[in-house]
């Protein structure tokens, strides 16, 4: 029989004759549109959608879900447009066809990215219908269970999306069934050597275990039976996927986790959970603070059940969930088992999509009700994204941050200039640390005061990104207008020296230096300034050039004259004399360091122009520079004396001298001596060589 049979039978015992044909009909519509398309498996492409129907079917989903779900790739993948679908299976269908196109298009790279606006269209989807979920759901479904035929980083990539964001979703609308394969299924793709070492672990301790379960599922029947309650007595397994979790997150061993019995007990009214759990808790020691009563309190997916811990024989620790059949429907397929009631009671399923609404606003007002709607949102939101906390304005509204943020993440949240003029915060009416990690439920008020300025130190803790940007740019503005203040200092004072104040230079000179810069305001020259990344003595320079005839074009290389003083350093690893070719190194907060061009300290920087200028030396370049010598000659008697009088003779001037002994016959001698220029050293040389037994004279420079 054709698969579009098989599911058309299974179809009819719950859908009316003529929806099982709109089905039909959509099935071959969607064969002919997808016709000559083959799946990677090497499959007709209808075989997927087929496939998503089929899953949809499984959870009694009403007929415009199952159209949906055979056409869902029609508008995607073959071009057919919206407004066709619309004319051929009617508006509602075409529209769930697109929602579930639109969300197709939504790429969750990252669980971030997936956070801010695409959960808000996901949600937008949801409330408009949830049937588009429904379908995407299942199509995700599929899609995982035949992962095998995908290259290995694309499955990756779609595992980690599944486990990040289709499961968790699944999990929010409560359909533990299919959350529970989404896991599993994504675990294994993800990591396929840790599932498979899990998953023979399972099965080796499930030998050990069987023996126990049957003692303990005995006793506990046994026990309904004498009281006379009717009830199903089922072992339950955790899956492979959630036993990962707990070891990775918890830090628990395998058999920790494995040592848990755990058994759930479905009964047929509400009245009788209550009464087995009396029954329960009189066989078995009850562990105390571990009852939870959901059905009382359904959380907020729907999810009803009673939940107790016993200590059974040995003291082994058992888990028992207590429910209906309905709530364990509910569990297992959440949203979607409202349709699967409705139907198998007879009614229409034509209001199913309006009880879904319903269903969804009724979560809501359960919430409300109960006085707590933080519990709802951390319910619905952190069950989705776990990583964050909400917390309360002093007027009630409510802010989303990412988990481990501050007050002064909240601070930013509400507004920049909250932010950034906070200078203490009251959390639950108590005043507390800036630093301190907000708690879910708590409520901040922030103190600010005007004026005030964001300390440096709260980037040490915030965790929002909007706080650390604000931050980072507040004390950036903060940095700059100090730089600005004293880079103007600097350069007046150095215009001083020039006796040529900044007032009386034309405003064209500064244009034209802030040109060569490449800068756009005098600010930002002054800036720089300030912060040592430029030297008010090389500006105050530039700014007077054009009125000294004799200095050479701005455009050039800045010539060094010898007598800049304190603002000019001449570098101790390579000394350089005038002669040399050199270039000046502007270390911030040292102002600039002339050194050899070829000095290997600065290679790497050179030519980078912000941290080093083209230099020369003045025609009149005046002083006096100290050079090292390397000075290789015979050890003879009187040498220092031979040495000095050389350099005496030739007008230069010894500032250091070292010496040590090569051997008994050779010594080495460290000169440093001070010249004018490379001329003079030149002339020093020469003397030194003069001197008998001198076998090598080398410069030293870096
Ligand atoms: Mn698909």
């Amino acid at each position: 029989m054709p698969a579009i049979d098989v599911l058309a039978e299974r179809l009819s015992s719950y859908l009316a004759a003529d929806q099982v044909n709109q089905i039909r009909r959509a099935y071959f519509y969607a064969e002919q549109a997808h016709d000559g398309q083959r799946r990677r498996s090497g499959e007709a492409y209808v075989t997927h959608p087929l496939a998503v129907a089929n899953i949809l079917a499984d959870m009694h989903m009403d007929h415009q879900s199952l159209m949906a779900a055979m056409l869902h790739d029609v508008i995607e993948d073959t071009g057919i447009p919206k407004d066709a679908l619309a004319n051929q299976f009617g508006e509602t269908v075409a529209e769930l066809v697109d929602g579930v196109s639109k969300l197709t298009q939504m790429k969750f790279e990252t669980k971030a990215e997936a956070q801010a606006e695409n959960f808000q269209k996901m949600a937008m989807a949801m409330a408009r219908d949830i049937r588009v979920i429904l379908v995407k759901l299942a199509d995700r479904l599929h899609n995982m269970r035949t992962l095998d035929a995908m290259p290995h980083e694309k499955s990756r990539r779609i595992a980690k999306e599944t486990l990040e964001i289709y499961a968790p979703i699944a999990n929010r609308l409560g359909m533990h069934n299919m959350r529970v394969e989404f896991e599993d299924l994504g675990f294994k793709a993800m990591y396929p050597m840790r599932s498979e070492r899990i998953r023979a672990a399972v099965r080796r301790a499930r030998g050990n275990r069987n023996e126990i379960v049957e003692k303990i599922e005995q006793s506990l029947l046994n026990c309904l039976r004498n009281e006379g309650m009717e009830g199903d007595v089922k072992g339950r397994e955790k899956h492979l996927y959630s036993i990962y979790k707990k070891m990775r997150g918890k830090r628990k061993a395998f058999n920790e986790i494995m040592d848990v019995y755990a058994f759930r007990i479905v009964v047929d009214k509400v009245d009788t959970c209550y009464r087995v759990l009396g029954v329960v808790h009189s066989l078995y020691k009850p562990l105390p603070g571990r009852f939870k009563d959901y059905i009382a309190i359904p959380k907020a997916n729907g999810y009803q059940s009673l939940h107790t811990t016993l200590f059974g024989m040995h003291g082994v620790p058992i888990e028992i969930q207590i429910r209906t059949r309905e709530m364990e429907e509910m569990a297992n397929n959440g949203i979607a088992a409202h349709w699967l009631y409705k139907s198998s009671e007879g009614e229409p399923v034509q209001n199913s999509h309006a009880r879904a609404r319903q269903w969804v606003k009724g979560v809501l007002e359960m919430q409300q009700r109960a006085g707590n709607s933080l519990e709802f949102i951390e319910s619905v939101k952190i069950d989705l994204f776990p990583d964050e906390v909400y917390v309360f304005t002093p007027k009630g509204g409510i802010m989303e941050l990412p988990k481990g943020s501050t007050a002064v993440d909240f601070a930013y949240a509400v507004h920049t200039d909250v932010g950034n003029t906070c200078i203490a915060c009251r959390v639950n009416r108590r005043l507390a640390p800036l630093s301190q990690a907000l708690e879910s439920g708590s409520t901040v008020e922030i103190v600010t005061a005007p004026g005030a300025r964001p300390n440096p130190a709260w980037l040490n803790f915030v965790v929002s990104g909007k706080a650390r940007t604000h931050i980072r740019h507040a004390l950036k503005q903060q940095r700059r207008s100090e730089s600005i203040n004293l880079g103007e200092r600097l350069l007046h004072k150095v215009l001083a020296g020039f006796e040529t104040p900044l007032e009386s230079i034309p405003d064209e000179r500064i244009q034209q230096v802030l040109d060569e810069y490449h800068m756009e305001v005098f600010e930002d020259l002054l800036e720089d300034i300030g912060l040592g990344n430029r030297m008010a003595y090389v500006i105050a320079r530039r700014l007077v050039a054009s009125e000294e005839e004799e200095t050479p074009a701005v455009e050039g290389p800045l010539a060094i004259r010898g007598t800049e003083g304190l603002v000019l350093n001449y570098a101790k690893c390579c000394t350089p004399i005038p002669g040399d070719p050199i270039v000046g190194h502007l270390s911030a907060g040292k102002g600039m360091v002339v050194h050899l061009e070829s000095c290997r300290n600065i290679s790497e920087i050179r030519n980078n122009p912000d941290k080093c200028i083209q230099l020369s030396w003045s025609k009149d370049v005046a002083g006096e520079f100290n050079v090292e010598l390397r000075i290789e000659l015979e050890h003879q008697r009187g040498l220092i004396a031979l040495l000095a009088g050389s350099v005496n003779a030739a007008d230069g001037n010894i500032e250091k001298i070292g010496m040590d002994e090569r051997d008994g016959r050779i010594s080495v001698v460290q000169l440093v001596v001070s010249v004018h220029d490379r001329v003079h050293l030149a002339r020093v040389i020469r003397k030194l060589r003069t001197i008998k037994g001198v076998t090598r004279i080398t410069r030293v420079k870096a």
